[in-house]
């Protein structure tokens, strides 16, 4: 049977894409077994450089720590994040928590104090609105517990 496609946070599959440069551990690749796992970073595609200055969301704006106004960067990324999902008949997508493109269901204050908040990044929002179901990496590793299980009950 063919796998699904499940659209992931690139830097969840240690690609090189965060703001400060540095690589996450390939924690989720074993899902690969399961899913069409399709890479994606919001932030680049929407034409942000690696490395990055870190950006906020403060109302209904998205801005750097230096003051430099993002969110049409920010907006791009989204829609391209949406664009994806529909030419490849997506239904999940497992996005980075904490990220102001990506968190799930945390993110930064806008006051560039290391203070997280509840709330969703604008990538993750759109893709929401758009009805495709969003998981953060905790919960992306759960599922694949469970796709482990039931391999094994078969
Ligand atoms: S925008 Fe998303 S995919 Fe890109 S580095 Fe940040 S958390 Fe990872």
């Amino acid at each position: 049977m063919e796998k699904e496609n499940v659209l992931i946070s690139a830097c969840l599959l240690s690609n090189k894409c965060r703001y400060d440069g540095k690589i996450i551990n390939n924690e989720l690749k074993d899902l690969l077994k399961f899913f069409n796992l399709i890479p994606f970073c919001p932030e680049v595609s929407g034409g942000l450089p690696i490395p990055r200055d870190p950006s906020e969301i403060i109302g209904e704006k998205v801005v750097s720590l230096k003051n430099k106004d993002v969110t049409k960067n920010f907006n791009s990324g989204a829609f391209l994040a949406e664009s994806i999902c529909k030419e490849k008949n997506i239904h999940l997508a497992i996005l980075k928590e904490e990220s102001p493109s990506c968190g799930v269901y945390k993110i930064y204050d806008g006051t560039f104090s290391n203070k997280l908040i509840d709330g969703k990044g604008i990538t993750t929002s759109r893709l929401i609105k758009a009805g495709i179901k969003v998981i953060n990496e905790i919960e992306a590793k759960e599922l694949l517990v469970q796709k482990e299980n039931e391999k094994d009950n078969n």
